[in-house]
């Protein structure tokens, strides 16, 4: 097993605390003045991706060696959680893109070509986006029906897949499919597709209940290109190491962003309310503390795993993951999250009543709660569930 190509640098060259004063000024002016559009028409947040491009953003988590910032995935996780607080979609876009560009930094720099991939990234703040979802497998990741076709140094491709979210804005794709047609659906690997090698035919819309500017339209997507695109390292690798943990930590820390700012919208409205009856605690401030406390719940449970992963990765061993401990605390983290945000959009709605529950009310928690909703879906609760019932009973230790 190859060693990972970690990104772990603590010393940024810059202050990352005003770094992130500058991700809540484009979410502020940016983010937020255009999530209510982006959330009706159902529509790519181009203007929040020409702020973030301009703020090098895309290349956060690019090594500095490479010109990105070298932002480490504490970091990434903090500026997940901020975007999120302006528009769920746009935090989304941006952490499905951190995902990809994760996985060439941990497993692909003994390649030249993915050296190269690298510094263009940065400098042309390319946008990465993963087609994994397949019909025929659904959400499971760890079986692919699609074949890649190599002849001499050329391959081919073509992948039905039913949810491949911005796949018609991206500049890349990440495509999971079977190392050749004679493999068995598990032995996999990971192809970068990109923008003119590849053709998208439309295969299904994107008019969902949330999670709206995601555009995650299905495409038969058809790609050719060079061998040295194949990911160097199995995904099964690339997926115990970097995509599995890495998704729910920045999924998980844009559900907090979310989370948090419907508590800051419930702050608000009781603040107003207890200005109407001064001297007097309104009863909702009783449920604002009680909500308060979910989420820092939330955001502790986070941060820790986040933390965790930080640790993991700064040992630079492969094998530091093969327990199933881990994974299986990876897992909770995910179902336990997708349900707070639930939890607390919904305390927020009770708080602001009516106020809430209009669309057209500064108060509106209508696209938090629709987003939230889609945070169980993400890879299903059941199906991780399931994996964790799976490993419990074949791990040995405690832990
Ligand atoms: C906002 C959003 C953006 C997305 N973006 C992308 C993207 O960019 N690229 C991409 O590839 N995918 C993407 N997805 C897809 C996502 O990650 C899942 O793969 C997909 O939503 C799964 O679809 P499903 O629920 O129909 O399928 P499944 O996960 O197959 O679930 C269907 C049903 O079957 C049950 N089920 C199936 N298998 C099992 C099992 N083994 N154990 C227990 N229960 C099981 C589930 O509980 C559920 O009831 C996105 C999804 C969302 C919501």
């Amino acid at each position: 097993m190859k060693t990972l190509e970690l990104n772990t640098a603590i010393d940024i060259g810059f202050d990352f605390d005003e770094l992130l004063r500058q991700v809540h000024a484009v979410g502020k002016t940016v983010l937020a003045v255009h999530a209510a559009e982006v959330d009706r028409d159902a529509r790519f947040p181009k203007e929040a991706f020409a702020a973030l491009r301009h703020t090098k953003l895309l290349s956060a988590y690019v090594p500095t060696e490479f010109g990105g910032m070298g932002l480490n995935i504490v970091q990434i996780g903090q500026v997940c959680e901020a975007l999120g607080q302006y528009c769920g979609s746009s935090a989304m876009i941006y952490a499905m893109h951190c995902i990809q560009v994760a996985c060439v930094v941990h497993h692909a720099q003994d390649s030249s070509y993915y050296r190269n991939y690298l510094w263009e990234l940065v400098a042309d703040q390319r946008l990465m986006a993963s087609a994994t979802t397949e019909i025929g497998t659904g959400g499971d990741l760890r079986s692919s029906v699609c074949a890649i076709e190599v002849s001499g140094r050329e391959f081919k491709l073509t992948k039905k897949a039913p949810v491949i979210s911005y796949g018609g804005t991206a500049d890349d794709i990440f495509v999971t499919c079977r190392r050749s047609p004679e493999s068995p659906a598990s032995d996999q690997v990971q192809v970068l597709v990109r923008r003119g090698e590849f053709t998208a035919e439309p295969l299904s819309t994107w008019d969902t209940m949330g999670f709206r500017g995601t555009c995650s339209s299905g495409f038969t997507l058809t790609a050719a290109g060079d061998v040295a695109q194949i990911m160097p390292t199995p995904f099964d690798e690339i997926l115990t190491q970097t995509m599995h943990p890495y998704s729910h930590i920045v999924w998980c820390s844009l559900w907090t962003g979310i989370a948090a700012d419907a508590v800051n919208l419930a702050r608000s409205f009781v603040r107003a309310e207890a200005r109407k009856t001064p001297g007097e605690t309104p009863i909702s401030a009783i449920r604002l503390a009680e909500v308060d406390r979910v989420l820092q719940e939330m955001r502790h449970n986070v941060q820790s795993l986040t933390r965790e992963y930080h640790e993991l990765l700064k040992q630079n061993d492969p094998e530091a993951f093969r327990g199933f401990g881990f994974s299986i605390r990876t897992n909770n983290l995910k179902v336990t999250c997708s349900q707070r945000i639930v939890e607390i959009v919904g305390q927020a709605l009770l708080i602001c009543g009516i106020s809430g529950y209009r669309n057209d009310s500064k108060f509106s928690l209508a696209r938090h709660l629709r987003d939230a909703y889609g945070a169980a879906l993400m890879v299903n609760n059941d199906r991780i569930t399931k994996l964790n019932a799976t490993m419990l009973m074949v791990h040995k230790e405690a832990f």
